[in-house]
């Protein structure tokens, strides 16, 4: 597959509110833009570094595998997201190598990408996010 760079690092947080102004105070990085994604019951908040953002996952439902995440594990590094060029053919090709897919086709994302991952069991347990921006 042919990636161009990482797309974004989601972070697993229990409250934006509370998390944001570390970015902001701290980093000095701006929140450029909070989501709801209904899809995966969650409310997400991205910050812009480089060409790689930064994602805060917050769950909006007990049932989000974010809450789940936290439960599990506490907040922290919930998964890593690369850009690939041709998402229906990078995963294709990863089930092909052996890797097991956690979404055998791409679905709809925050910021209109179209998303899939990959399953941690196949990725050294770094749930992995492939990515492409359709609109481009
Ligand atoms: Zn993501």
């Amino acid at each position: 597959m042919e990636i161009s760079h990482i797309e974004h690092i989601g972070i697993a947080v229990e409250s934006l509110e509370q998390a944001i102004p570390f970015y902001e105070k701290v980093l000095g990085l701006k929140c450029y833009s909070i989501e709801e994604v209904a899809d995966q019951k969650v409310k997400t908040a991205f910050f812009m570094v480089g060409q790689t953002k930064i994602e805060l996952l917050e769950a909006t439902s007990p049932e989000s595998s974010i809450a789940k995440f936290i439960e599990k594990k506490g907040p922290g590094m919930h998964h890593m997201a690369f850009a690939v060029k041709n998402i229906e053919g990078a995963l294709k090709e990863a089930e092909e190598k052996g890797v097991k897919l956690i979404d055998a086709a791409p679905r709809g994302g925050a910021e209109g990408l179209s998303i899939a991952f990959l399953h941690p069991k196949s990725t050294n347990s770094v749930l992995t996010e492939l990515c492409e921006d359709k609109n481009k």
